[in-house]
């Protein structure tokens, strides 16, 4: 299928594949979109599942994937594992929290995380775990802003960071939410990934918001495969974002098949629309799963 930015996504060369910034200017200079994925560190037992996903998405030129990491540091071994595997086939970058961390952890953290051949860290805050309420107060670093500058202060990898476009759920607006991703990208951060959200209209006018404010990088929408009502609800309620009520009242009285094909075709639509409306590519959540990815990635002309 074509693209539809109407040209065909080519592979692109190691030299445009170095950073995610490089990757989203190489895509730019040819009129193409970028598209990438996110896997988190497998639970005992369900290894297969996220190398089955990875290998089905490294048949798609893939720009590049990224690795969630857990608060805390939880998953910090299986992250690395992880992550060494796929930074030998692809750009990968590496998610790192400070949540309850101290500087030094963080330090060997990325040191860590160079060592296994990241390219990039998307540096993030995280939040308390539920079994360390008090974590976020405890931790020497406070802010994602923190974890970029050590990342800078320590390497010279690229830094990426969260965007919101429904704004962070402990920001007063997104105003707010805009001047801290100014801040970020003074910074060095050189591109943002967003958390997830159901309305192209969030997005363009968060774009538009930070621009006003001067953090002009590249934000890269995430968007989740809407396959499964329950986890949908679910996702969304931790993340913040609003399910529109037509979509949440048709999931509610769908069978299993029916909200499937209701979430898939809504969130089908959510991407080509973002990627109408200027998006320079998509970053897809995977949840390790390859199905809906994959329908997903073919489904809004990126395949
Ligand atoms: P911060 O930038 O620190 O922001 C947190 C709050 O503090 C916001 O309200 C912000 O406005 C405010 N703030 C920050 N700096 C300042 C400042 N200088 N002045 C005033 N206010 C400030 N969580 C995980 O545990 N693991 C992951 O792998 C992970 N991956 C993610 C990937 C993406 C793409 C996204 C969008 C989120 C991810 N998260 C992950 C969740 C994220 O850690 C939480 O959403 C967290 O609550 C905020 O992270 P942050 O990096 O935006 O934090």
């Amino acid at each position: 299928m074509s693209s539809i930015s109407g040209a065909e996504r080519t592979p692109l060369t190691p030299a445009q594949s170095i950073s995610v910034s490089a990757v989203l200017e190489a895509r730019m200079q040819l009129g193409q979109k970028s598209l990438s994925f996110e896997f988190f560190p497998p639970r005992e037992g369900s290894e297969e599942s996220l190398w089955r996903t990875f290998d089905s998405i490294m048949q798609l030129n893939t720009d590049f994937v990224s690795v969630t990491y857990g608060a805390g540091g939880s998953s910090q071994d299986k992250s690395l594992a992880v992550l060494e595997h796929m930074a030998g086939q692809v750009l990968t970058v590496g998610h790192l929290t400070c949540v309850g961390a101290s500087r030094a952890s963080t330090a060997i953290a990325v040191k860590n995380f160079e060592d296994v051949g990241v390219k990039s860290i998307l540096a993030l805050r995280g939040d308390s775990p539920k079994d360390q309420p008090n974590a976020l107060s405890q931790g020497e670093l406070k802010t994602a802003l923190d974890v970029v500058d050590l990342v800078h202060e320590l390497t010279s990898l690229e830094v990426g960071v969260a965007a919101f476009p429904e704004g962070h759920p402990e920001s007063p607006d997104l105003f707010h939410d805009s001047k801290v991703l100014n801040l970020k990208q003074a910074a060095g951060a050189t591109y943002a990934i967003t958390q997830l959200f159901f309305g192209a209209g969030h997005y363009t006018r968060m774009v538009d918001l930070a621009a006003q404010a001067g953090a002009t990088m590249p934000i890269i929408p995430g968007l989740m495969p809407v396959s499964n009502a329950k986890q949908l609800l679910r996702m969304a309620s931790m993340s913040g974002a609003a399910v529109p009520d037509f979509l949440a009242e048709k999931l509610s009285s769908a069978d299993e098949a029916t909200a499937r094909k209701i979430g898939m075709d809504f969130t089908i639509q959510l991407g080509r629309d973002l990627l109408d409306q200027g998006a320079p590519g998509l970053h897809i959540f995977t949840l390790n799963k390859a199905d809906a990815a994959l329908e997903l990635a073919t489904g809004v002309g990126l395949v």
